[in-house]
């Protein structure tokens, strides 16, 4: 069957930064002994940020509005110069629409109150996949790369809610078969934005931020691809953040439980929800440097052979909460419920868990959300904390690493399993 051989690529924003990164993809593109069937693409470099603040801006009907459209108008139209020498090229033409598109949209009023936020929002943000496929497309077309354009909020069927829409399956599938299959049937590649999505009735969604992996595994998935691999600036996967810790290897080869587990203790390895679809298909997931293209990269696979070296998952800025019911009950399942309920009340996510019979610890992310949820503890139950702490998460660990990372510092709380060792430190 034609749909087994379906490779896809993924690009993500790093890799379309500039002309020249543009430029590059097209040697990719063109390089790969086998072409490539379906190319999924994200905003180019930093622009899903800027059009989170100006769909903040406009929403709060903000004077600063028009200046931030510009800005990312002149940055696409600086790329779209240098690619195609002219910004009236007829390649250039369905930018051009899309940024007009776009800024008729800013021009009226906002909806304020009468429109819930994340709604304006995924109709804002989905212009940065737009326009850089847009772009992509017509560099593409200009090179004589034959190909289609798709927009993937015609495809990509998703319910509620608005910025982590919720995949149809069922009709995603179908409008898979019905407007993709017969060209990759006929060897043309089809080009889409990742990230964005659509309901049955054409709304615009999005699928959650580092959302395009996500839509490239969709894909993967309902067209049964042969593999899946996507294009970074790193040469595949290492095994903790180099900005961070000096000693990185790669990591040639790793299971889809092992990237998911990763992902968990909030590795940046790849979109959370992405691993599941392509597991279930045992389709490979391979990360590549579109700097260095014949690099071997990682390979994520269904791989049983253990793994050795150690991983390290950092998260800074963390606050360790620790609370005890006031009339010296046990910690058991009712004091947990309500505790439970109060995090699940302010959407945090207790990053490590620790219970003792008198008092419940968690450690969380110190951000806006905090205040209010400690506000919410201090009414049930007696809280106290510690801020500014660090938390390291290393799966396969040995002693030797645990010593060299506590060295010198105050540990607050550990705790290990068989493969993962977690310290909360000062
Ligand atoms: N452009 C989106 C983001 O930056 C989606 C993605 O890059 O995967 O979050
Ligand atoms: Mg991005």
């Amino acid at each position: 069957m034609q749909e087994q051989k379906t490779i896809l690529f993924k690009f993500g924003g790093a890799s379309v930064k500039n002309a020249e990164a543009v430029r590059n993809m097209e040697h990719i593109l063109n390089r790969q002994g086998e072409a490539p069937l379906l190319i999924v693409l994200s905003a180019m470099d930093k622009t899903t940020n800027a059009l989170e603040e100006l769909a903040y801006s406009y929403y709060l009907g903000k004077p600063d509005t028009p200046e931030l459209f510009q800005k990312i108008k002149s940055f696409h139209v600086w790329i779209v110069k240098d690619l195609f020498e002219d910004q009236h090229s007829p390649y250039s033409g369905p930018v051009i629409q899309c940024l007009n598109e776009l800024e008729e949209y800013l021009s009226k009023p906002s909806p304020g109150e009468k429109t819930p936020y994340d709604e304006v929002y995924d109709r804002i943000i989905p212009y940065g996949e737009l326009l850089s496929t847009r772009i992509v497309s017509g560099y593409l077309e200009m090179k004589g790369f034959n190909h289609r354009w798709m927009d993937a909020r015609d495809i990509i069927i998703t319910g509620p809610p608005h910025r982590d829409a919720t995949v149809n399956w069922d009709l995603t599938g179908k409008r898979i078969r019905e407007r993709i299959t017969p060209l990759i049937r006929e060897n043309t590649p089809v080009l889409l934005p990742g990230f964005i999505s659509g309901t049955v009735d054409g709304k615009p969604m999005t699928l959650g931020r580092e959302g395009s992996d996500y839509t490239a595994s969709i894909l993967a998935y309902l067209l049964n691809a042969n593999r899946c691999v996507v294009w970074k600036d790193v040469p595949g996967l290492l095994n903790a953040d180099p900005k961070i810790w000096p000693h990185t290897e790669m990591i040639p080869r790793i299971s889809y439980w092992e990237a998911i587990e990763l992902s968990f203790y909030g590795a940046k390895v790849i979109h959370p929800k992405t691993i599941k679809p392509l597991q279930n298909k045992k389709i490979p997931l391979i990360i590549k440097s579109f700097l260095d293209p014949e690099g071997a990269g990682t390979i994520i696979c269904e791989d049983t052979v253990q793994m050795n070296t150690p991983f390290y998952i950092f998260k800074f800025q963390q606050l360790l909460i620790s609370i005890s019911p006031r009339d010296y009950s046990f910690i058991a399942e009712d004091n947990l419920h309500v505790i439970f309920g109060i995090l699940a009340r302010h959407n945090v996510k207790a990053n490590i868990m620790h219970n003792s019979a008198l008092s419940f610890s968690i450690c969380i992310d110190d951000d806006a959300k905090s205040g209010a949820l400690l506000q919410d503890l201090s009414e049930g139950f007696i809280v106290r904390y510690n801020s500014g702490l660090d938390l390291i998460t290393v799966r396969h660990y040995t002693q030797e690493v645990i010593q060299e990372l506590t060295n010198n510092r105050k540990v607050f709380l550990e705790q290990r399993s068989r493969n993962t060792f977690q310290l909360v430190l000062q």
